[in-house]
């Protein structure tokens, strides 16, 4: 009998439009003669759209203003950042109860951040990736951090600062900075994801202004000595144990790998595999697996590098527990080019929360 996968995608984040992407990809690829897909839209509201929205969104038409599935929509207050918080109304689908796995297509907040997973530990649906805590730490990027530090992970020097302390006082953080490295630094919301609330300051009066910038997006910013680097990434699949791909790099065509980069057409050029020596892959693989431990992360994630172009030093820059997943992204490039196709690689995900889902019955 064919399993009924629901793609669980959109989501109340900034990174809805590239998650109906990757939502896209995964359908156009996973095998109709075993699987049968529900698409479970939600929509930048949060707002949980009907199987016809839902639909209509996977099929390529338009964001529909349509209500969700079983009430009138409620919009949320506006917010003077972004996403905009809750309460909304109308959390969840109908439609879900009748998967027998989910597949959680949502990056950033809302969705790659624990609170989609536990609402689908509620309802018994077992489902790809990560569980609550590991998606929870691998968004926060503060308690990220900390946990790869215990792990004893190389890392750039950071601080970190509540919101409030920013907007009481950004020069004093300001000067708390420029005591403990120097310019240029990457000012980042805790959480976040697509490089948005990101910037790098030169000076204390571009610090204060991304200090500035960064609180909106969340209640802890953090501060990164700023390197010169090129970034690397690996892919890690599965459990027990967990597998590394081929190593990748993305080379930005603008300052650094900002969001303009990462969806503009030609904004980031990704090699696969990355022109590395094999030793350094062989390093990078190993730090990978250790990352993905640390925070207890489950059947897939990609870790960043930042390798130093001076001094030539290696640090985790941080792990996504979601990552993009569209046909083209870094994700499974990585292990295409490691002998796993895109559909085979979609088949083993499934699997895989199934299979965990028989042992626990
Ligand atoms: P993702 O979309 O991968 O989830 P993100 O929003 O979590 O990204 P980061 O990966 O932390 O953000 O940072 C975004 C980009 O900013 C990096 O890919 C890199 O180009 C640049 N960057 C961040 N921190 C530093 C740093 N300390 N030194 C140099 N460049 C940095
Ligand atoms: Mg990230
Ligand atoms: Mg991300
Ligand atoms: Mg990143």
């Amino acid at each position: 009998t064919k399993r009924k996968v629901a793609l669980l995608f959109g989501g109340a984040s900034v990174e809805h439009a590239v998650s109906i992407q990757s939502a896209r990809s995964v359908f156009r690829a996973i095998d109709p003669e075993r699987y049968t897909v529900l698409p479970v839209a939600i929509a930048r509201d949060g707002t949980w759209l009907s199987p016809e929205a839902s639909w209509a969104l996977l099929r390529g038409a338009a964001v529909p203003a349509a209500g969700p599935a079983g009430g009138p929509k409620t919009d949320p207050p506006a917010s003077p950042g972004f996403p905009p918080g809750p309460p909304w109304r109308a959390v969840g689908s109908p439609h879900l109860n009748a998967a027998d796995v989910a597949f959680p297509l949502l990056h950033g907040p809302m969705g790659e951040d624990g609170t989609v997973q536990g609402y689908l530990e509620l309802l018994g649906i077992p489902y790809v990736g990560s569980g609550v805590l590991a998606s929870a730490v691998g968004m926060d990027k503060a308690t990220m951090k900390r946990l790869f530090a215990l792990e004893g992970l190389p890392q750039v020097r950071y601080l970190v600062f509540e919101r409030r302390a920013v907007q009481a006082d950004p020069d004093a953080v300001a000067r708390t900075v420029e005591e403990a490295f120097p310019y240029p630094v990457f000012v980042k919301p805790a959480n976040s994801g697509s490089s948005l609330g990101i910037s790098r300051a030169d000076d204390r009066s571009t610090l204060v202004r991304a200090l500035r910038e960064a609180a909106r997006y969340d209640a802890t910013v953090l501060v990164e000595e700023g390197l010169a680097v090129r970034e690397l990434e690996v892919a890690v699949l599965g459990n027990e144990p967990p597998e590394a791909s081929v190593v990748g790099e993305v080379v930005p065509r603008r300052a650094f790998y900002d969001y303009e980069a990462k969806y503009t057409a030609g904004g980031a050029e990704l090699l696969v595999p990355a022109p590395i020596d094999g030793a350094l892959a062989e390093e990078i693989r190993a730090l990978a697996l250790r990352a993905y431990r640390a925070i207890g992360a489950r059947d897939l994630a990609r870790v960043d590098f930042f390798l130093d172009k001076g001094a030539g030093r290696l640090y985790v820059n941080e792990i996504n527990t979601m990552p993009g997943f569209t046909d083209r992204s870094m994700y499974p490039r990585l292990w295409a080019a490691s002998g796993l196709a895109y559909p085979a690689l979609i088949d083993r995900l499934v699997e895989e929360a199934l299979r965990r889902a028989g042992e626990r019955n």
